[in-house]
């Protein structure tokens, strides 16, 4: 029997916290970060892309640090945390123009009282744009055009009007889909609820010719161990051919591992390719004797790696 993993869903108190935490001062001091750095140098997708994959990686690390084990959750952290950075990034954005607002009133007129300067300000944004604060910002940026630039005011290329807009609405994309998919995997990651760890690293079983796996498979799903064991052969097998990895927790003998079968084969160019074609819990029996009669050395027999 090969049964689909699913996640408990569990999150402890402590988790919740640390997520919490990670999310809104990651999240935060990831956006603001990026938002100085963006003074002096930005390229447009690309930057975004290495903010949002910072966030990812923040979020991923502390996901298996505290064990949660809830996709939804997950989902909804990186959502919330490429947001709160894409909020951040463009607050401080928002910022610096309003300083270099008042800057340039103060060197024309050094009386002006500072109160006066900022209703100055967005009586200009509302006269020029029809909105204040940050949305005329938004919108006095969306007219002068955004450009793909390399330190301050090297314009390669303008985005302006609604292209500016459309440019804004992938960046929050690139922002929150990172973290977001990143978090969701990453929960989703098989968690042994005895031992309270993550599964181990993979372990390569064996490999199967491809013309057995479809029998290769029957056989694991009846239970059919023994013979399923029996069609299992090393990497000498030729391509394409069906791999089968096994994640151990710390009691392999007593708990379920968790096996992944994957087809690799050879492409046009002559590289090796895998496809995913199944995973999931096989009890601890089918699981020792995969591993007896597995022909492979010593080392890549259990798997005992642990992580978490
Ligand atoms: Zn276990």
């Amino acid at each position: 029997m090969i049964q689909t993993y699913k996640p408990s869903n569990r999150v402890s108190l402590i988790g919740l916290i640390g997520l919490a935490l990670t999310v809104l001062s990651g999240g935060v001091a990831l956006g603001i970060g990026a938002g100085y750095i963006s003074r002096y140098v930005w390229v447009i997708l690309l930057f975004p892309l290495i903010v949002g994959g910072v966030a990812g990686g923040m979020l991923a690390f502390m996901i298996k640090r505290l064990h949660l084990r809830n996709p939804g959750v997950a989902l909804f952290a990186g959502l919330l945390m490429g947001t709160l950075c894409f909020g951040a990034f463009h607050s401080i954005e928002y910022m610096e123009f309003r300083s270099e607002m008042v800057a340039a009133v103060i060197k024309e007129d050094p009386a002006s009282e500072p109160a006066q300067i900022e209703s100055f300000i967005d009586f200009s944004l509302q006269e020029e744009t029809g909105s204040s604060g940050i949305i005329g910002y938004f919108k006095l940026m969306a007219r002068e055009g955004i450009s793909l630039r390399i330190g301050k005011g090297n314009a390669k290329l303008a985005l302006h009007g609604t292209l500016a807009w459309i440019y804004w609405a992938i960046e929050f994309l690139i922002f929150i889909a990172f973290p977001a998919l990143v978090a969701l995997n990453g929960a989703d990651e098989p968690y042994c609820e005895q031992c309270r760890r993550w599964y181990g690293e993979e372990a390569y079983l064996g490999s199967v010719q491809l013309a057995n796996t479809e029998n290769f498979l029957a056989l694991l799903q009846s239970g059919a161990s023994g013979g399923a064991a029996t069609l299992l052969g090393g990497a000498s097998i030729e391509l394409p051919r069906a791999s089968v990895y096994l994640r151990s927790c710390r009691q392999p003998g007593l708990h379920a591992s968790h096996l992944s079968v994957t087809k690799q084969s050879l492409s046009g160019k002559g590289e090796t390719y895998s496809e995913p074609l199944l995973s999931g819990l096989i009890s601890p029996q089918i699981a020792s004797e995969l591993r007896r009669t597995n022909t492979q050395p010593a080392e890549g027999v259990a798997g005992m790696a642990q992580t978490g």
